[in-house]
């Protein structure tokens, strides 16, 4: 079935993968890599994707899930980025994606009456105009004081002297990157997780490629983007890209993909797996840490989205379902790129920058989940502070055969995937047709219309609730008929995965049926998000998810043990900035007054 990854199934990818040479093979399954993968395949070409750990595993689940051109991009004049990514955003919207990616406004509260209103109604009167007048989200509006109080109740009252609405975009970005991922195996790319490129292979290497031979012995050495191990010695500096060296890290058996291109997309691990090849990067890239925290609607009382000034940069109050994401912010990183962590500073510079403009205080009860992410930001001097650098993207092609990008946002990803696949084609040996992305819908955006008009009936059919149906159709779009389809054999999967949450168990069996969950972690972590949503991480689900993805898989009763044992262990770290308890001090008023 096109666009199916299905677990069950994976030695068929990596099969494929090593039986004879790809004209692609992109490295890095975030949004980017599955962009970049996309891209090449609707371009005609043989392409392969790898990722070391599940898709969108890195930055690309741990985002602010907005898809927006950037107001604070604006202030920096950095008008090209904010244009691009107004039309990107307006694309997804409408025609590439519109089941996943949906308008939200955002209330702008305004403390400075004279100065305040014209400032930022001018920079909004750009905003409207950079995208364009036949636009999906509507124009920015003024409000008085009062107006605004009437949408968000939640702010302080006293010095409120007005406020402003403006409209962007938001998208669970687990789900779209897996989406984008899907869909370019449905134009016939071979996607394969767990799957590590430890060296890249140059043309004069001893070792000759090994394409379709049976896998290597077990390798000790490799870069992992667990971060933990060190990369691997380059097997021989010179010649053109070839293909990579790759670790299955199910198995942790080595085998060849040979490629006529490689493209590394492997966001802040880009230098760090171009020097697999023994090619230096010609740009640093510098890894910005972002926090957010999760609490529930009730804890703030608010119609609309809100943005709020800090110090250095901005802070976003996001509607998320049932909850709020509140971030981020913005430190360097030095530290584990594969689990970046938050500390309790992070939490408490959240709470505190929210407190400054809301009238009842958040405090750490409040707190339902945390998470961080790592910036993947183009370094200029050493000594620029992250929330001053660009976030336009770099392509680069260091040596014949291979191409990276690096920087950039998830909103511009397609571009990304366009412009470093234009740059790892240029002296390809044949024609190949340009980019054609912008015409193609991602899967579940075809045939939409009709699934929606039918969800009654799609609810009177499974015997599920209409609110279960309407849940399904932000997930899936026109595929919700295809997750529902076994619950007619097995009334099991009807049922809630978690009380309190929309989730279906039917949903942990397409998770690992149609999009290649290979562990627990996968399914609570990103295919449905109880890792963020849930006050404990989702732990109570996780032996119901591993009894279903066991049934799946043929685990034994002990492999079920050790994936939950795993997803437990993985919680409690993500949960540790909440740990250390302190009182936050009051904020100050001085600074409810944006400088
Ligand atoms: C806190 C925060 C908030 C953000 N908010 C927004 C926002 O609201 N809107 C927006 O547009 N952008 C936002 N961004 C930026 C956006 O999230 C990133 O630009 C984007 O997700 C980067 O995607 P990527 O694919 O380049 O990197 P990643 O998602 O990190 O993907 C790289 C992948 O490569 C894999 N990998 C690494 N090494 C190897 C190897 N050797 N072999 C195989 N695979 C490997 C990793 O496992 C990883 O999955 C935000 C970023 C952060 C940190």
């Amino acid at each position: 079935m096109p666009g199916v990854l299905d677990a069950r199934d994976r030695n068929t990818a990596l099969r494929k993968l090593t039986a004879g040479p790809l004209d692609v093979l992109v490295i890095g399954g975030g949004i980017t890599g599955a962009g970049a993968a996309l891209d090449a395949v609707s371009r005609g070409l043989r392409v392969g994707l790898i990722e070391g750990r599940d898709l969108a595993a890195g930055t690309s689940s741990r985002s602010s899930k907005l898809i927006h051109g950037g107001l604070r991009y604006l202030e920096q004049r950095d008008f090209k980025l904010v244009r691009e990514a107004l039309r990107e955003r307006d694309l997804l919207v409408t025609r590439l994606a519109p089941h996943l990616v949906k308008p939200v406004p955002f209330l702008y509260p305004l403390y400075r009456k004279v100065v305040e209103r014209p400032y930022v109604g001018a920079g909004l009167v750009i905003y409207d105009a950079m995208e364009g007048t036949k636009r999906p989200v509507p124009y920015h509006r003024h409000l008085s004081a009062r107006g605004g109080l009437r949408r968000a109740p939640a702010l302080r009252p006293e010095r409120l002297a007005g406020a402003m609405v403006y409209y962007d975009a938001q998208v669970d970005d687990a789900r779209y990157t897996l989406t984008v991922a899907r869909t370019a195996a449905a134009h016939g790319a071979i996607v394969l997780t767990r799957a590590t490129a430890t060296s890249l292979l140059r043309s004069d290497d001893d070792a000759a490629p090994t394409a379709g031979r049976p896998p290597a012995p077990p390798e000790t050495t490799g870069s992992a983007p667990r971060g933990g191990r060190p990369p691997a010695p380059p097997e021989k500096t010179g010649g053109r890209v070839i293909g990579a060296r790759v670790r299955d890290e199910e198995t942790d058996r080595s085998f060849d993909i040979m490629a006529s291109r490689v493209i590394v997309c492997t966001g802040v691990w880009t230098d760090l797996v171009a020097s697999l090849g023994g090619v230096q990067a010609r740009y640093e890239v510098r890894m910005s840490k972002g926090v957010h925290l999760v609490m529930p609607r009730a804890a703030i009382d608010a119609a609309t989205g809100m943005i709020a000034r800090t110090e250095k940069s901005v802070l976003f109050f996001i509607p998320w379902g049932e909850r709020w994401i509140v971030g981020t912010t913005d430190t360097d990183w030095s530290g584990d790129r594969a689990e970046p962590t938050a500390t309790g500073e992070d939490v408490d510079y959240i709470l505190l920058a929210a407190n400054r403009v809301l009238a009842k205080p958040l405090t750490r009860a409040d707190v339902i989940g945390v998470y961080a992410g790592l910036r993947p930001l183009v370094a200029a001097a050493a000594d620029t502070p992250t929330t001053k650098l660009s976030r336009e993207h770099v392509v680069d092609v260091p040596v014949p055969g291979l191409a990276t990008v690096a920087g950039g946002k998830f909103t511009t990803y397609r571009l990304m995937a366009r412009d470093v696949v234009d740059a790892a084609l240029a002296d390809f040996p044949r024609p190949v047709a340009e980019s054609v992305t912008a015409q193609l819908p991602l899967l579940g955006a075809d045939g939409l219309p009709a699934v929606r008009a039918a969800a009654q009936r799609l609810a009177e059919d499974y015997d599920v609730p209409l609110t279960t149906v309407e849940h399904l159709l932000t997930r899936y779009g026109a595929l919700v008929p295809e997750v529902l389809e076994p619950v007619g054999r097995d009334r099991s999967l009807a049922r809630p995965l978690l009380d309190g949450y929309p989730y279906l168990r039917a949903e942990v069996a397409y998770a690992v049926t149609h999009e290649g969950a290979l562990h627990v972690e996968d399914v609570l972590a990103r295919r449905v998000r109880l890792l963020i949503e849930s006050p404990d991480a989702g732990v109570p689900a996780a032996a119901e998810v591993g009894a279903i993805m066991g049934g799946l898989l043929g685990w034994s009763r002990r492999r079920r043990a050790l994936e939950v044992r795993r997803y437990l262990e993985f919680a409690e770290s993500a949960a540790e900035a909440l740990q250390s308890a302190a009182d936050l001090p009051e904020p100050a008023d001085s600074v409810l007054v944006p400088a």
